[in-house]
């Protein structure tokens, strides 16, 4: 997962990882700044499977010690002096740095130490292997050639270095290994060539392998940021879906499935820890003349900022604005006792009177006004559900409207 980490949202970044996925079998490199972004993503990933790779390495080239024995016996000390005494010592402290190697790497940005870890012990081996060849006599020396090609499938096959690392490491190891051939032991005519051909088409073999593996790496890493950036692009989606399923279209402030949502939470927790819950129910007065007088829109502007007034007044954080129907709001104060609902009410009032909207149809301001019924439950009501106190509040609201507008009710269960 880690490698998917730098994919980002943006259309150009898609369209590089498109491009990069449609590009041809013999075009390795990634398009653009992906091909930075790929090699640093894998930087540790990669010196970490160098290590691991590289212990099991190690093990398998201090096992050669029975080849040695079998084959090159007459240096064996020899070998046992380069394998257990030279190479082993360096190797292992390699490796055991191979942690850190893989952190230092990955901050400084060293994209080739991995293929470097490889390269440089493979050579060490490959000179290991020919000084034991140079310095025997043996009569089965000759076939302890092929130990070469098991050096060229531990680089590009094992450690799969980048295919240009292992263009040059296997280049190396092969000339050596032919040039060895040629010097070093007389061979049956026929069969030193053969034996060459044979190696040459092995090695070009690993590498044609070697390729398929990076660029299946390669596409993988793709498909990776593909899906990476199609999840951050559906969780932003089905976020702002969230967001609008929940408000009102007009107002911006909740709508009436968000209200209900809320309000029945929050009538739970008041029921079950005994606090209090006031709703405040508000109607603009004579809004039918406002749209009669300034036109729909108009009506529409001054809802919105009716809507941004009682968004503005709320003192507390878990307190919520939606708008009902129509002119309507509803406004939830959970831990709300019936005065702070009054006192409340009353400052949104005042301050929606303040916003000083002209009103010409209305027959009991020049300005726009609200009328607010409030209700609460408290310990004891009567009130048994949160349509109850819905209708409680509007209850109040009636009265208000009734006793003259411009003005809060608070529901009072003696006259219900
Ligand atoms: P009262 O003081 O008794 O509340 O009188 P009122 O005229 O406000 O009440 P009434 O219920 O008769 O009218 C409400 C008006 O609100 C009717 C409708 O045209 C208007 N209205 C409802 N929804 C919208 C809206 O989304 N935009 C606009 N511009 N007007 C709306
Ligand atoms: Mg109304
Ligand atoms: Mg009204």
């Amino acid at each position: 997962p880690s490698i998917a980490n730098g994919a980002s949202a943006a259309p150009e970044a898609q369209s590089l990882i498109e491009r990069g996925l449609k590009s041809s079998f013999w075009q390795l490199r990634l398009p653009n700044g992906l091909e930075q972004r790929y090699l640093r993503d894998a930087i540790e990933a990669r010196v970490l499977h160098t290590q691991h790779a590289g212990w099991f390495a190690l093990l398998v080239f201090n096992s050669f010690l029975l080849v040695d024995w079998l084959m090159v016996r007459d240096v064996f000390w020899i070998s046992v002096l380069i394998r257990v005494g030279l190479f082993t010592p360096a190797g292992a402290l390699t490796l055991l740095a191979g942690r850190r190697l893989a952190t230092l790497s990955r901050d400084k940005g060293w994209v080739n130490t991995a293929d470097w870890m490889s390269v440089i012990s493979g050579w060490m081996a490959t000179l290991s292997l020919a000084v034991i060849l140079l310095l025997s006599h043996s009569p089965w020396a000759p076939y302890y050639h092929a130990g070469f090609l098991v050096i060229i499938i531990y680089g590009n096959l094992v450690q799969q270095l980048r295919f240009s690392f292992a263009l040059l490491f296997s280049g190396v190891v092969l000339a050596v290994h032919l040039a060895g051939m040629l010097v070093a032991h007389d061979f049956p005519s026929g069969v030193r060539t053969g034996t060459m051909l044979m190696l040459c088409v092995a090695t070009a073999f690993t590498l044609v392998a070697n390729y398929l593996m990076e660029k299946a790496t390669r596409r993988r890493y793709l498909l990776a940021c593909r899906d990476a950036q199609l999840v951050e692009e559906l969780s932003a989606l089905n976020a702002r879906l969230q967001t609008l399923s929940r408000s009102d279209v007009l107002t911006g402030v909740a709508n009436r499935r968000h209200l209900q949502g809320q309000l029945d939470l929050a009538f739970e927790r008041a029921r079950t820890d005994g606090s209090p819950l006031s709703l405040l129910m508000l109607d603009v007065d004579h809004f039918k003349a406002y749209n009669d007088t300034y036109g729909h829109p108009a009506g529409d502007e001054c809802l919105r900022q009716v809507a941004m007034a009682l968004q503005a007044n709320l003192r507390h954080p878990s307190d919520l604005v939606a708008r009902f129907g129509g002119e309507e709001f509803v406004i939830v104060m959970p831990q709300a006792d019936e005065s702070a609902a009054v006192g409340a009410a009353e400052r949104i009032r005042e301050a929606i009177e303040s916003l000083g909207m002209r009103h010409e149809g209305s027959t009991i301001s020049p300005v726009v006004t609200t009328s607010v019924g409030t209700a609460t439950l408290t310990q004891g009501s009567e009130i048994t559900s949160a349509d109850k106190l819905v209708s409680c509040a509007d209850r109040a609201l009636y009265e208000a409207k009734h006793a003259g507008r411009n003005r809060v009710h608070r529901y009072q269960a003696t006259r219900a």
